[in-house]
């Protein structure tokens, strides 16, 4: 009996299916343990290359300085080689009369006359200081007597104005160690020594593959049910950012065959081969299945306790790494960082990397999933008492949370929670901390990036946290923001926000957003109908479906006046975002949905206007002077703010 209900491995062997447990999830740790054993020690590769092409890699081998810097004992001033014997009883009121040697040492002159005692000889800056003398004396401190002699004032200490031979750089010193990355600096003192071809280690040549059939590459038309392939490029940048030569090699559909034929031409021309995607354990998750055919020893890993990141594989063929990342951008990402960057470094002989860290305080619990070690992004923000880290992941398939995240802290595998309050410390994405000039959190609204446009060209950095309007507000009470905005109703007063805003807080007036019925254009349910109509004709048709709000959003109440107490097909749809609900309706998912009209507009969809909503900001009284507050708040009245407002379609209030 075949029942269409079950899934396609069900067919397979009992082996196959044991072979596609994650056979023991290993902790963090003991993965990367056995990973780095199984490919370390090695030697790393080198290869020379000419100072010019050296910016940026490591050096292969510690460099011995093959000469003195400077060459030779130099002058440092433009003046005269003397005796400093010579001065020794010279002052204020006993000059010395020196006679001038017949020779002026120029840069680039090696001196031909010694200075004997009584005699001076010109030297400029960088000449060669000549036999005899020990001193120079600058020009400023000299008076000239005749063509032939001068008159000197004051005593010379011995070596007074001279760099001896070495003293910059001794021969036989130890100039450079391996493994430094070379910067300029490091380019000019080896230039200084004469040095025009360095050993460096050679880039590992790292080959990246992204698999899956829904992938098209950016620059293509998406078709239905398609994605861009993010993994793609994060994870060559990633590779050349850590020290490895990326060759992105596309992205290969599910099909054993092309996917094998791919990785081992990749293997073969390439020291590492990084894989993204087709890690769990779904039917047409091939990768790990093929690594065993590659080489011994095969998969090291697969199954870590990460968060994000568990299915990820380690597997090393033939001396090789094999990584199969998994295939949310997110975890890819963090995985790549956290347990291969380490291994490409060090095949790229490269030092481990030393990201900036910071310490700061968790406003909010974050729940943690107990026996899996978890990265959080955070955003950073100044608070009254120092650094506060705000929670901005969105869930592992998200890829903005990184763009907004200033950096991660990490919850450690054996705790359930971090605890509201805690003193964490945060990995950043950049070398320093920058802390926002404007903080906004709260509810979100696209509107919001057009009031701060002018902010942000005049070089204030603002950051927009979305939270929702109740914890902008909660956020807005402790001193965490400079406001929160919020849309919140109030069924008592039947008013907007006003009656929400607390002792230190004051509302300024935002804007108000049409909501309203979205439908496909076109369609004759809908058409010229009013609110009460349409949703009275979607009623009647029972082939109709509608798409819900989430509990507590703002819309939902209105579609809840709408509905009362009727439920239908699509009331369990209950999406987080205006935009989410127009892309169901334009998607053909569902027939109708309530959203705001600059989103219906943009997505082409018919739009039946229903009930304006206020869009207000809670501002933090005590904050309302800051330079980037009066900026905003100046914006937000600008005829310019105004006008871009109502251009998207919201109304200024
Ligand atoms: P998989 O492990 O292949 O089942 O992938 C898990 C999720 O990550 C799916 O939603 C994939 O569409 C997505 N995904 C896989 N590879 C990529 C990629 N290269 N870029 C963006 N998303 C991806
Ligand atoms: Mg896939």
């Amino acid at each position: 009996m075949t029942n269409p209900q079950q899934p396609k491995n069900l067919n397979k062997t009992r082996d196959d299916l044991e072979q596609d447990q994650f056979l023991t999830i290993l902790s963090r740790e003991e993965a990367l343990a056995r990973f780095e054993a199984a490919l370390f020690p090695r030697p790393v590769p080198a290869e020379q290359r000419p100072l010019a092409d050296a910016l940026g890699c490591a050096l292969a081998e510690d460099i011995v300085a093959p000469i003195d810097v400077p060459p030779f004992d130099r002058s440092n001033v433009d003046g005269f080689a003397v005796r400093s014997a010579d001065l020794s009883s010279s002052g204020e009121a006993t000059p010395v009369r020196l006679m001038l040697n017949d020779e002026a040492i120029a840069c680039g002159i090696a001196p031909a006359r010694p200075v004997l005692s009584g005699t001076a000889t010109s030297i400029a800056t960088g000449g060669p200081v000549p036999r005899g003398a020990d001193a120079i004396v600058m020009v400023e401190h000299t008076q000239p007597v005749s063509a032939r002699a001068i008159e000197i004032r004051r005593a010379a200490s011995p070596g007074q104005f001279v760099s001896y031979a070495g003293s910059d750089i001794a021969r036989g010193e130890n100039l450079l160690r391996a493994g430094t990355v070379i910067g300029s600096r490091e380019i000019g003192m080896l230039a200084a020594c004469g040095i025009a071809v360095v050993s460096v280690a050679r880039r590992p040549r790292v080959a990246v593959i992204s698999t899956g059939d829904e992938l098209v590459q950016p620059g293509n038309e998406l078709r239905p049910a398609a994605i861009y392939d993010t993994n793609g490029a994060i994870v060559t940048a990633a590779v050349s950012e850590n020290g490895g030569d990326a060759v992105f090699l596309g992205a290969i559909a599910d099909d054993e065959a092309k996917l094998e034929a791919a990785m081992r031409g990749a293997l073969e021309s390439s020291d590492m081969l990084v894989l993204s995607g087709g890690t769990s354990k779904g039917a047409g998750d091939l990768s790990h299945r093929i690594i065993a055919r590659l080489g011994k020893p095969g998969i090291i890993a697969h199954g870590v306790a990460l968060k994000p990141g568990k299915p990820l594989c380690l597997a090393v063929c033939d001396g090789k790494p094999v990584v199969i990342l998994p295939g949310f951008p997110t975890s890819a990402m963090f995985t790549f960082h956290d347990m291969i960057v380490p291994v490409l470094r060090r095949m790229a002989g490269l030092p481990p990397r030393s990201d900036a860290k910071v310490f700061a305080r968790v406003p909010v619990r974050i729940a943690s999933e107990l026996g899996r070690t978890e990265f959080v992004m955070v955003s950073l923000v100044e608070g009254d008492g120092g650094l506060i880290a705000y929670p901005s992941g969105k869930g592992s398939g998200a890829i903005t949370s990184f763009a907004q995240a200033d950096g991660f802290l990490k919850i450690d595998a054996l705790a359930d929670q971090m605890p509201a309050g805690t003193d964490a410390e945060v990995t950043l994405f950049t070398p320093h901390v920058r802390v926002p000039d404007l903080v906004i959190v709260g509810s979100h609204c696209t509107g919001l990036d057009l009031v701060t446009a002018p902010l942000a060209r005049a070089g204030l950095v603002v950051r927009s946290i979305a939270v929702g309007s109740l914890g902008g507000l909660a956020a807005a009470r402790r001193g965490e923001c400079d406001f929160a905005p919020i849309h919140l109703f109030d069924e008592k007063t039947e008013s907007y926000n006003t009656p929400y805003v607390a002792d230190g807080l004051e509302l300024v007036p935002g804007w108000r957003r049409m909501q309203g019925i979205v439908f496909r254009s076109g369609d004759a349910r809908f058409e010229g109908l009013s609110a009460q109509d349409a949703v009275r004709s979607a009623l009647a048709d029972p082939t109709c479906i509608m798409v819900n709000r989430n509990q507590g959003a703002g819309t939902r109440i209105l579609i809840d006046r709408l509905l009362g107490d009727i439920r239908p097909d699509g009331y369990w749809n209950q999406p987080r975002s205006h935009n989410a609900v127009a892309a169901a309706v334009a998607q053909g998912r569902a027939d109708w949905g309530m959203t705001i009209a600059p989103v219906a507009h943009a997505a082409g969809l018919g739009f039946i206007p229903f009930a304006e909503e206020h869009y207000d900001f809670a501002l933090v009284t005590a904050r309302k002077q800051r330079l980037a507050v009066q900026a905003f708040l100046a914006a937000l009245a600008s005829d310019e703010g105004r006008a871009a407002l109502e251009r998207a379609g919201f109304r200024p209030a």
